[in-house]
């Protein structure tokens, strides 16, 4: 028997799940220190993008398959270590995404009211590390770095009403704060321009489709359109989408300014943000940009940069710190360690980037592997958590966690999460 340890459940730990169940003699175990599956899907995937979150169904599939077990509630680093693991299992593979903010290096960066796109973005999703964040929307300004899909969600979730949020599985914490928010001019800054985007046309599309928001281009930012032909079909799109934002100005009550050329250079404020300072830019012939010295102010009350992930380090793992990910020769870390999706490639791709991901580090593992070395695998994880008062949440626990949560939702809406530790294992009668 191989014994397989896949460390994360989100998309790239299922994905890699997937593939390796197929296989003969092999048990595998999804380990994740939260009681509750699937990762990013849960907790980073916008609320209001249910069809992306459907893919949970296929993972669910793989997740009930008799040689994979969900082993929840288990910390790696805490309740056993990576060495354990790797002592244990014939092969340990970190799919650990990328689940902290890299740091916004400006002055100002640690007044009240800055925070990053993880803490945010888990504040509405409902993840446990920051249900407690109470984003300040007290001001009408509000300032998100970045030029990607994650500075995307984040403004068109500032942007909607209550009512926009039919159907979604946003939280109440954040469904109730959102309904009191004092924002009304959202500013998405992108130190580039319109051609440098990272916004796919799909979500660029929904800001012209917001009840009480719009969206405005400045023309001038607007590169030529005859360049637009250099650009590949998505991207073209994308910038289809600014090109009809700037030409359809619409009055709505909210504004969602994108500032192009504009490179925050320090955050002010008197015991909290009050303001951004922007610089604006060029981009030299490597398309890099480069302050131009001239800058202006943007009243903010909070800023929220979006501005790329990076991969918690884990100690005596090889770690690329200038990439913020596990350092591995295309997936092998060391001997029977390896990396798969975000905590090995990066934060780049959608959810699909995972797939082949996925495939390829578990036939990457299989061959390595060969037939199993004989390992001690689940009975040994199983008598060492036990002997340490560990109880892991099973695949089976979960379920009933997810009941309880689609119980409790509001009327057309999927469920309504737990949002602390505590109330997933209440909901076990732990
Ligand atoms: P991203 O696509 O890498 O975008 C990061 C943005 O931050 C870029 O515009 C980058 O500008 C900018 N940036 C980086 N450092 C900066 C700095 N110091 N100051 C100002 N701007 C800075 O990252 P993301 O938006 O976090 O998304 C992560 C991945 O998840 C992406 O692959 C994304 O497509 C995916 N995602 C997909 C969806 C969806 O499909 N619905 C939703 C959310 C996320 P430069 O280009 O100038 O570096």
């Amino acid at each position: 028997m191989r014994h397989v340890a896949i460390v994360g459940s989100g998309p790239a730990g299922y994905y890699t799940a997937e593939t390796l169940q197929k296989a003969d003699d092999i048990a595998v175990d999804v380990i994740d220190r939260l009681p509750v599956p699937y990762g990013l899907i849960r907790t980073g995937v916008a609320p209001d993008h249910q069809s992306i979150k459907a893919v949970s169904r296929r993972y669910e599939g793989v997740a009930l398959a008799d040689n994979v077990r969900f082993v929840g509630h288990v910390s790696v680093g805490t309740d056993v270590s990576i060495d354990e693991l790797t002592d244990l299992y014939d092969a340990v593979v970190l799919a650990t995404g990328a689940p902290h903010d890299r740091p916004l290096d400006i002055p100002g960066a640690d007044l009240p009211g800055v925070i990053g796109s993880a803490a945010f973005v888990g504040w509405y999703n409902g993840h446990p590390d920051f249900a407690k964040l109470d984003p300040l929307l007290d001001a009408p300004g509000v300032a998100v770095i970045g030029n990607g899909n994650v500075a995307l969600d984040v403004a068109r979730i500032l942007a909607k009403t209550p009512a926009e949020f039919a159907g979604s599985d946003i939280v109440a914490h954040a469904r109730a704060a959102l309904a009191e928010s004092a924002v009304r001019h959202i500013h998405i800054l992108g130190r580039r321009g319109p051609h440098q985007i990272a916004m796919t046309p799909k979500e660029l599309g929904e800001l012209g489709h917001l009840e009480r928001a719009s969206p405005r281009v400045d023309p001038a930012d607007l590169p030529d359109e005859g360049d637009d032909a250099m650009l590949e079909p998505g991207m073209r799109k994308s910038v289809t989408h600014l090109r009809s934002f700037a030409a359809n100005p619409v009055a709505k009550p909210v504004t969602i300014d994108f500032d192009f050329f504009a490179m925050p250079i320090a955050i002010e404020g008197d015991g909290r943000v009050q303001r951004i300072i922007v610089e604006r830019t060029t981009l030299d012939a490597d398309l890099r940009s480069h302050g131009t010295g001239e800058t202006y102010a943007i009243d903010a009350g909070l800023v929220i940069s979006c501005i790329g992930y990076q991969t918690p380090p884990i100690p005596g793992v090889p770690y690329e710190h200038g990439r913020g990910r596990f350092a591995s020769d295309d997936g092998r870390i060391l001997p029977g360690l390896y990396a798969v999706g975000w905590a090995r490639r990066g934060p780049s791709g959608t959810i699909g980037t995972n797939k082949p991901d996925g495939a390829r580090i578990a036939e990457m593992v299989l061959e390595d592997v060969g037939r199993g070395a004989g390992k001690a695998g689940r009975p040994g994880l199983d008598a060492l958590l036990a002997s340490r008062d560990v109880t892991p949440v099973t695949f089976r626990d979960w379920r009933r966690i997810e009941a309880a949560e689609v119980a409790a939702a509001l009327e057309g809406n999927p469920r309504e999460k737990f949002t602390s530790v505590e109330a997933m294992l209440a909901a076990i009668g732990r």
